[in-house]
C-alpha cells in the first residue's frame, strides 16, 4: 500500500499483522438528493470463497447491506444510482450478489450503474500488471441487465455532484466532488486512499503511473487545505472523513 516507502516508516502508521496485512476500510458513501438515492462505491462484496476471505482477512462485522439499512433506512431496492470510481474489486465488489439459485445478479435491482467508458474498456482489457484487480463478475450481469451507463471522463451525476478523472492509480479512475452550501466534499478514491498517503511520496505500489499520482496530489491537496474541503479517504480504517491543514508547507490531516 505504500510503494517505495520503507516498511520501517509505514509500520509506525499502519502496524501490519503476522501476515504483513494492514487494517483497511471500504468507506462507501450514500447521498440522498430527494429525487435520487446514490451510492458511491460498493465495497468488496460477498462473493468470496472462504479461502480468499481468509487470505484478505475480510471482516464481515459491517456488511454494506446492513450498514446501509441501519444508517439510512434504505434497502438495496431503494438505491437509484450506483457509482464506481473504477472497477477494481475492492470498489465494485458489491455491485453484484449471488441469488438463491447461485447466479450472479445486480445487487441493486432498481439502480443505474455509472462508470466511465474508458475505465470500463480498460477493465475488459487490463494489462498483465493489473489483471488480478478486475473481476468481470462485478459488472457482467449489470451490463446484461441493461443497468450499466457508460460515462465521460468528467461528468455531472446530479446537480452539485461531479465525477472527474485523475490519472495515477491508472489513467481512468475518477474522483468525486460534492458541492453545496459553500462546502466541498471530495472523494479521493485511490489517489489518496488513506490519511497516510497525504504525504507526497507515499504512493501505492499498485499505481500504474505513480508520477501522475504525485502530480495530481500536488495540485489537489493544497487546494483541499486552502478551500477547507472535507476529504473522504476510501480505505482509511479510522478517519474516513476530515479536513486538511497546511503546516510549514506540509499538508496534514486536521483531527
Ligand atoms: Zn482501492
Amino acid at each position: 500500500m505504500f510503494g517505495v516507502v520503507p516498511r520501517n516508516l509505514w509500520l509506525r502508521v499502519c502496524p501490519p499483522d503476522d501476515q504483513n496485512r494492514i487494517r483497511m476500510n471500504l468507506n462507501c458513501v450514500f447521498i440522498d438528493t430527494g429525487a435520487e438515492r446514490i451510492l458511491i462505491e460498493t465495497g468488496i462484496g460477498d462473493k468470496w470463497s472462504p479461502k480468499h476471505s481468509e487470505m484478505y482477512g475480510i471482516d464481515r462485522k459491517q456488511p454494506l447491506r446492513e450498514s446501509l439499512r441501519s444508517i439510512t433506512g434504505c434497502g438495496p431496492e431503494d438505491i437509484t444510482i450506483v457509482i464506481n470510481t473504477h472497477l477494481h474489486f475492492d470498489h465494485a465488489g458489491g455491485n453484484t450478489v449471488r441469488n438463491e439459485a447461485g447466479e450472479i445478479v445486480p445487487a441493486f435491482p432498481n439502480a443505474r450503474y455509472f462508470i466511465s467508458r474508458a475505465e470500463f474498456e480498460h477493465a475488459e482489457n487490463p494489462t498483465e500488471r493489473d489483471r488480478a484487480s478486475y473481476l468481470a463478475d462485478n459488472w457482467q450481469s449489470v451490463k446484461e441487465s441493461g443497468q450499466l451507463e457508460l460515462k465521460d471522463a468528467d461528468y455531472e451525476v446530479v446537480p452539485g455532484l461531479r465525477m472527474e478523472t485523475y490519472a495515477g492509480h491508472n489513467r481512468t479512475m475518477q474522483c468525486w466532488r460534492l458541492d453545496g452550501n459553500g462546502q466541498t466534499i471530495f472523494g479521493f478514491a485511490d489517489l489518496v486512499p488513506m490519511r497516510a498517503h497525504i504525504q507526497l511520496p507515499w504512493i501505492m505500489g499498485y499505481d500504474l503511473f505513480p508520477l501522475e499520482t504525485l502530480e495530481a496530489k500536488k495540485r489537489l491537496l493544497p487546494q483541499a487545505a486552502r478551500e477547507g474541503w472535507m476529504c473522504v479517504f476510501y480505505h482509511d480504517p479510522d478517519v474516513p472523513l476530515c479536513k486538511l491543514v497546511e503546516d510549514n508547507g506540509k499538508i496534514r490531516a486536521e483531527i
